[in-house]
């Protein structure tokens, strides 16, 4: 039986596309190993976001063409956002290489990974000159690269706005939902493979539905979701400013499964410079979107991100952006530097802020936004939490870990656990109640009880 590797790189949509990818080997024959230097075939499964996700992708292929020229695998393929970016640079510079496959050929895997196949003589199908269609759905096989409890659901793909640093919609397309019950299909699927936590995701988890003409999609998938049986938590990422839907608020303020925690990410709260991102917006109207948030879904947490160092943001504007941030008090907040990727608008603005700057700019609001994390951590100490245990912590073997439903999986902080019962010995995607004992910056730390 053939061993195939994969290399997972980006966010969770390029991870759902390598999970399909190994579920179509697996239907083929293939054994998906986690040894890279014992696979037979090799995929890297590239991002290509910003400057430092590009970096980390070519040093991936590169490590995996170093395994192959040494004859640890016999065949090398390359597939999503890098590739749709800079196939013929690809194909020219890593020879290695024996096929690429954009975003848009998930289903080639099978046919590329096959020896026989000479995949120099295939058709090279850049996203560029074809319509995006690709979407998986619920007969699509997968295989969970995530603990067996929590899996990510892609709900629709591609994006059709304007954010002028953002080279996705080139990479991934026009933007597009999936069947209403091909999701619902799939969740149930997952659900009875022992899924706890379903986690929706897409560029633009907000428009789901728009393009199948229906109204507040997002809202009646997520109620839909709601009212799977064996589901404990569903969770949506990716959602934007514009599109936050009484509807949807209601439904998180209402279903007890679908968790109280909004992924926004805003990018700037400077008229001036969610002008130029065209985002449009400012302080004012995202600080009344907040606040209409956290009166229809009381407790909620709100995660966002913002971007230092865009061109033509000023000091003024910067201090635009921490005082938003000092006054609103977000849960949860992750901060880029501005990344200069050719082939976006903002790649031809003038105004270009220095690297240094956008940096020291980046440090003084995550420096911000610590204090306000640890301030809100403060405040539970001495609660109960109900806790999705996840088994040994990342850090230390010497404590479990755990996440509430205000914590989505590998961005925000989790709850360290350092006591439980005589004889309590919780599986990985057992709830748990946790008693709050200790804050910390971004982590909880408690005891079982
Ligand atoms: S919403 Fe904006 S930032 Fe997000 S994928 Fe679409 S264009 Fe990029």
């Amino acid at each position: 039986m053939k061993k195939v590797g994969f290399i997972s790189l980006g966010c969770p949509k390029n991870l759902v596309d390598s999970e399909v990818m190994m579920g179509q080997l697996k239907l083929k024959g293939y054994e998906v190993t986690n040894d890279a230097s014992e696979a037979d075939t090799l995929v890297v499964n590239t991002c290509g976001f910003i400057e430092a996700a590009k970096k980390e992708s070519v040093e991936a292929i590169l490590e995996a063409a170093r395994l192959k020229s040494e004859g640890s695998c016999s065949r090398l393929i390359v597939a999503g956002c890098l590739v749709e970016r800079y196939r013929d640079e690809l194909r020219a510079e890593i020879p290695e290489v024996d096929a690429f496959i954009g975003t848009n050929q998930i289903n080639d895997i099978t046919i590329v990974a096959d020896a026989r196949v000479n995949t120099r003589s295939l058709p090279i199908l850049p996203l560029g000159n074809q319509t995006a269609t690709y979407l998986y759905d619920e007969s699509t096989p997968r295989v969970l690269a995530t603990p067996g409890y929590s899996a990510y659901v892609k709900i629709a793909e591609g994006c059709d706005r304007p954010c002028a640093f953002c080279f996705i919609p080139q990479m991934r397309g026009h933007f597009r939902s999936r069947r209403f019950g091909s999701v619902v299909s799939e969740a149930q699927a997952l659900a009875e493979k022992g899924v706890k936590e379903i986690i929706l995701v897409a560029q633009d988890s907000s428009r789901y539905g728009e393009d199948l003409g229906q109204q507040d999609g997002l809202a009646h998938l997520l109620r839909e979701l709601s009212q799977l049986d064996a589901v404990e938590w569903v969770r949506v990422m990716y959602t934007y400013p514009t599109h936050i839907s009484d509807g949807f608020l209601d439904v998180l303020a209402e279903e007890p499964k679908a968790v109280k925690y909004l992924d926004m990410p805003l990018q700037h709260a400077s008229r001036n410079v969610l002008k130029l991102m065209k985002r449009g917006g400012d302080r004012a109207s995202l600080e009344r979107l907040i606040a209409r948030v956290r009166r229809r879904v009381p407790g909620i947490a709100v995660r966002t991100t913002f971007i230092t160092g865009f061109p033509g943001e000023t000091e003024e504007d910067f201090e635009e952006l921490l005082a938003f941030v000092r006054a609103v008090e977000f849960d949860r907040v992750g901060v880029f530097t501005y990344s200069d990727e050719e082939g976006t608008p903002a790649f031809d603005l003038a105004a270009k802020v220095d690297p240094k700057v956008a940096a020291r700019r980046r440090t003084r609001l995550m420096k911000e936004q610590s204090r306000i994390s640890l301030k809100k951590n403060r405040t539970r100490v001495g609660s109960t939490l109900r806790v999705l245990f996840e088994g040994p912590s990342k850090e230390t073997d010497l404590l479990w870990q755990g996440r509430t439903e205000t914590q989505a999986p590998d961005i925000d902080g989790c709850v360290l656990i350092n006591d439980a019962p005589e004889g309590l010995r919780p599986e990985p995607g057992d709830f748990v109640n946790v008693r709050i004992t200790e804050a910390q910056q971004y982590d909880l730390v408690g005891e079982i009880v």
